[in-house]
């Protein structure tokens, strides 16, 4: 196994809130196809003591002021920040992202942890009368209650922070299950909390390779309240039926098909810097990555050649190396998916304009390549790429470019790149999306409501919004003034 300057030894330390199993999984780096880590395979009766443990801490953590909450989340972003070159080789070990991806999920997920810290103390419920003076009102936020956190394997560290952080802030007690090909950076991030002074059981991180078993296990518990969940569409309908059995607030944040818009009136070269950063981010492996580029006729063949050159010159290599700008995809399953994607394209007349080289195996690689001329019916124009290949698609009219945007059940992220401002606002109110990046291939922002419309989910994370999907509210009523 590759020795890790820090997490294996962390991970066998078990401390308070995490569970051992006799039996274990293996966790692999995906650029060498090595094991990195053993960790405890829990199965139900694992994830029902940590909700034990759950449910029993959170009346206390109800009760405990804003001021705690918040001072503990503090604490949390100091922590990751001091851990963070650490936690950067853990994130680029187990997932593969180069290491200065792996830098920037750190501080972007610290920085969820600070917000939240920050949101924590802000009152949430209010006073007032009824409109004939009669009854006085007064709303109270309270906690939701145990949640389960369900994390996917691209941005494990960022995720959780995105859930735990506001769950924490809310007062809630949660179990944290991270995706089985990488649990091992939200081992060491429930371990910073617990350093960071929230009591046992405020979280507990549950490990396992068998995903559907626990969830389900928790889900048919009553004192389970809400699920949160980030992953495939096809997932999040399933833990939607099954929460709707119990009536379960939920958060669901779920595929995209993101189109990318340029108009002939756009910059050439922001354009083409846009689009690199929409497409290649976590190498492709993002729910927001631009999955159809969309451009105008008048502008389509300089984008492609520019496009098609910055593509070609990535250098996809070992995701440790400073220099590398790609590193391998998660697993030969997400290769296969590009693959068969690209083969089917090609298939039914695509023409591939740019291929980079990738290394030789082991390791899961995957050309970053560009195509054109992808016809209507291509699957890559209907399914979530996740992984480093750009599709375009030609329009000749803006109607037709909203028309060929909103042709899917997704509604994540959308981009757009014009100079008019007037479009940018026209084209933006007509997507159906629940982002819009406008001349700009990047739009999460801790401070802003990140989530979709149609299948891409129920709920925001981040911003005020985040919070609000822990708490409810109670209304209390009494004579008027
Ligand atoms: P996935 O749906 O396969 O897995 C996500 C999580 O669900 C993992 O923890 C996994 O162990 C668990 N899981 C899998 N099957 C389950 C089942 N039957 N019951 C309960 N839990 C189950 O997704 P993934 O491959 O890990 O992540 C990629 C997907 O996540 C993409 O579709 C991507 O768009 C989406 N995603 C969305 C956002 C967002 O904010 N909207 C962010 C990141 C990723």
């Amino acid at each position: 196994m590759t020795t890790l300057s820090w997490g294996t030894d962390a991970l066998a330390s078990v401390p308070d809130g995490f569970l051992t199993t006799e039996s274990t999984f293996e966790v692999f780096d995906p650029s060498t196809e090595q094991p990195i880590a053993a960790v405890a395979d829990c199965g139900p009766t694992e994830a029902l003591a940590a909700l034990d443990a759950a449910a029993a801490a959170a009346p206390t953590w109800a009760a405990s002021t804003l001021r705690e909450r918040a001072d503990v989340l503090h604490r949390l972003f100091d922590a990751l920040h001091a851990n963070s070159e650490r936690l950067a080789q853990l994130l680029t070990l187990e997932v593969g992202k180069t290491i200065r991806e792996a830098r920037g999920e750190v501080a972007y997920a610290a920085d969820y942890v600070r917000w939240y810290a920050e949101e924590a103390v802000r009152p949430h419920g209010r006073s007032t009368v009824s409109p004939d003076g009669r009854n006085h009102i007064v709303t109270v936020a309270e906690p939701v209650g145990p949640c389960l956190l369900i994390t996917p394997w691209n941005v494990p560290l960022a995720m959780a922070a995105r859930k735990v952080a506001p769950a924490v802030a809310a007062g809630c007690t949660a179990v944290l299950k991270p995706a089985e090909l990488t649990p091992l950076t939200s081992l060491v991030f429930g371990e910073l909390l617990l350093e960071a002074g929230a009591p046992p059981g405020v979280l507990t991180v549950v490990t396992t390779r068998r995903p559907a078993e626990v969830s389900s296990a928790l889900l048919a518990d009553p004192r389970l309240r809400k699920v949160s969940f980030t992953g495939s569409t096809e997932v999040g309908r399933l833990l939607l039926e099954q929460a709707g059995r119990r009536v379960l607030r939920t958060s669901m944040e779920l595929g995209g098909n993101a189109p990318f818009l340029v108009f002939d009136d756009a910059d050439l070269d922001l354009a083409i810097r846009e689009a690199m950063i929409a497409k290649l981010r976590l190498g492709g492996q993002s729910c927001v990555a631009a999955n159809r580029f969309l451009v105008a006729d008048g502008i389509a063949d300089a984008f492609v050649a520019g496009l098609g050159a910055q593509l070609a010159a990535l250098v996809v290599g070992p995701p440790g190396d400073e220099g590398t700008d790609l590193g391998p995809s998660v697993d030969h399953r997400a290769v296969a998916k590009v693959n068969r994607l690209v083969n089917d394209a090609v298939g039914k007349g695509a023409v591939v304009v740019a291929r980079a080289p990738i290394p030789d195996g082991p390791g899961h690689w995957v050309a970053p390549t560009l195509l054109d001329q992808v016809p209507a019916d291509a699957d890559i124009l209907h399914e979530e790429v996740f992984g480093p290949v750009a599709a375009i698609r030609r329009f000749s009219s803006e109607d037709e470019a909203v028309a060929l945007s909103n042709d899917t059940e997704h509604g994540l992220a959308a981009y757009l790149i014009t100079r008019d401002s007037e479009r940018s606002r026209r084209v933006a109110s007509r997507l159906q999306s629940g982002m819009v990046g406008i001349n700009r291939g990047l739009v999460s922002d801790v401070a802003a409501p990140f989530g979709g419309v149609k299948q891409s989910g129920i709920g925001r994370e981040g911003g005020p919004e985040g919070l609000q999907e822990y708490l409810q509210f109670k209304y209390l009523s009494s004579p008027g003034f």
